[in-house]
């Protein structure tokens, strides 16, 4: 029974079931990053914050990609199948764009940079460290507090890239 041909066979079928689905609140909490697995913890609205669960991408319908086993699961800031951004990452961009603009320490250009560096350093692209480096610099002028809160706002949808030149850990 259990042949190479068979193996081969579960091997690749595996494959396609690894990953499990999540539910996501809109908030950006992950509610239940394996909900076949342990549909048990399913819900429908988040303990966290009272709005909806999410189950799948409400551009194209697509479930949303939840936790394989064994791995630690990382809230996915896009849909792996159309690539929109989801309301959270949306939210967390506008919250932190808007945390940089109410400070009084920046100019007008200062602000225009925030508005189109922000959504960028999300992303890992080739732009991603010069738009980092921006941030960076305007952060400094913003100044601890609020640079701060920016970083917590964005702490988990931040591209690694841009998180190690903005707030590189000190050891
Ligand atoms: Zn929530
Ligand atoms: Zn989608």
């Amino acid at each position: 029974m259990d042949s190479d041909w068979m193996r081969g066979c579960k091997f690749s079928n595996s494959q396609d079931s690894q990953y499990d689905n999540a539910l996501i609140c809109k908030n950006g909490h992950v509610i239940n990053s394996m909900s076949n697995q342990y549909p048990i913890d399913n819900k429908a609205f988040c303990e966290e914050c009272g709005s909806k669960a999410l189950d799948r991408c409400e551009k194209c319908n697509t479930l949303i990609r939840g936790n394989k086993l064994g791995d630690t699961y990382y809230l996915p800031s896009f849909c792996f199948n159309c690539g929109s951004v989801f309301p959270w990452t949306q939210l967390k961009i506008e919250t932190a764009i808007e945390l940089g603009l109410s400070s009084e320490l920046i100019d007008d250009n200062e602000r225009d940079i925030l508005r189109t560096s922000i959504p960028e350093i999300i992303k890992d692209t080739p732009r991603t460290m010069l738009e980092s480096t921006k941030v960076k610099k305007i952060l400094w002028k913003i100044g601890n507090g609020t640079s701060t809160m920016i970083k917590e706002t964005l702490a988990a949808i931040i591209s690694e890239t841009a998180k190690k030149i903005i707030w590189p850990d000190k050891p």
